[in-house]
């Protein structure tokens, strides 16, 4: 038999890996240990060094979607370092930085996909968790692991003047509030209001006081005051103040909306003003009571919403980061924390986004 052919290399196979999965709605997250595929010509496999804590994470490890399938691995906000490339990558080489965000394949063929909107794949994106892998139907694990196997075509590039753990949550709350802003063209001199001052809505404030925009941060916490204009606010509202509410109606040009539950969408349409844009990007869920019409047609006001982003702008987006010298504000923890952080961001108790140290994971290594 011929010895010639490429050797097996442990790198390149199967294999099994430590994570963190929620087994069920009501179960803490926990470890749990799986398999991750052998490379393909065209994978790249990353040792994970920080994993960003996204609200989706709790929504899905929750099944407040009604969609989750377990066991459920989260994490979409992945920075890691490149252990091994298939043969067919051309952009990547080991001991590279390197990131996944929320997506990690789509048919590449349909027109969003086309146009380099992944995100709106009318064959439906593969997400990076609680997805399943278009060549094995297998289910796709997330970034609450020791590493992980993606598509080149999937994986970003970070600028190297950005603190690696930092930048972990822009590969979604950084791509999610960038998009809208992007899309919609907000620029120098106009009034946006960022409603929800959370992992989201900290990195949209970052984004539009880039910009050049005179930015409101919209809160229900009056004691995030202080943060919102450390952060690039102007100006803060609060959303339960009525007479303040009512002193801003009618002044923003945009407004991104950030509330990750269910809610009443009116009072936030009188604060825009003429032909101003209203973008849903938190929740997922119905919103509460009827969406008025009048405020609509009175002042031609759109209500529209925004899904993360496509690989092209969320390269974009991580390339103006590293121009621009803007990472997310964090909170390191351990592996082990994940669902006492949880409990906290249920109470909108996070400066800005947990960050989860991947090393920690090692603490679990007998649980293998
Ligand atoms: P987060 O860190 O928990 O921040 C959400 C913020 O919203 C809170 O800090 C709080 O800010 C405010 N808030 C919370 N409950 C509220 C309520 N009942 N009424 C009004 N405001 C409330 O969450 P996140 O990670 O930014 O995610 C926000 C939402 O976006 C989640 O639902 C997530 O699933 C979704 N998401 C969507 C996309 C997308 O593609 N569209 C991508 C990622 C995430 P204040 O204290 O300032 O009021
Ligand atoms: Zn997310």
């Amino acid at each position: 038999m011929s010895t010639t052919a490429t050797p097996s290399r442990t790198e390149f196979s199967a294999y099994q890996t430590l994570g963190y999965a929620a087994q069920d709605a009501q179960s803490p997250v926990a470890p749990f240990t799986f398999e991750r595929r052998a490379l393909r010509p065209d994978d790249v496999k990353m040792d994970i060094l920080y994993t960003g804590v996204c609200h989706s994470d709790l929504h899905q490890a929750r099944n407040d979607w009604h969609g989750t399938t377990y066991p459920i691995v989260p994490g979409h906000e992945i920075v890691g370092r490149v252990i091994a490339v298939g043969p067919d990558v051309t952009k990547f080489k080991e001991g590279d930085l390197a990131a996944v965000g929320c997506l990690v394949d789509s048919c590449q063929d349909c027109p969003s996909c086309e146009r380099g909107l992944e995100q709106y794949c009318e064959n439906m994106a593969t997400q990076t968790y609680n997805g399943q892998d278009r060549v094995t139907g297998e289910p796709t694990y997330g970034g609450y692991s020791e590493s992980i196997v993606v598509k080149e075509s999937f994986v970003l590039h970070v600028p190297a003047n950005l603190d690696p753990k930092a930048v972990a949550p822009l590969l979604c709350a950084g791509i999610t509030t960038y998009s809208p802003l992007m899309h919609w063209k907000v620029q120098a001199g106009q009034k946006v209001g960022v409603i929800g001052l959370g992992g989201l809505g900290h990195m949209g404030v970052k984004f539009a006081h880039a910009l050049g925009a005179k930015v409101v941060v919209i809160t229900t916490s009056p004691g995030k005051e202080e943060d919102a204009r450390r952060l690039g606010a102007d100006e803060v509202l609060i959303s339960k103040d009525a007479e303040a509410m009512t002193a801003h109606a009618r002044s923003f040009d945009f407004l991104l909306n950030t509330i990750p539950v269910g809610h009443d969408i009116n009072p936030y349409l009188n604060l825009l003003k003429l032909d101003g844009t209203i973008v849903i990007v938190g929740t997922l869920n119905p919103l509460k009571g009827e969406v008025e019409a009048l405020p609509l047609i009175v002042g031609r006001r759109s209500l529209s919403g925004s899904g993360i982003g496509g690989l092209p702008e969320t390269q974009e987006m991580l390339d103006f980061c590293g121009e621009h010298n803007i990472v997310s504000d964090i909170e390191v923890i351990d592996m082990q924390n994940i669902n006492e952080a949880y409990d906290r961001m249920i109470k909108s108790d996070v400066k800005y986004r947990f960050v989860i140290d991947m090393a920690s994971l090692k603490k679990d290594a007998g649980a293998k």
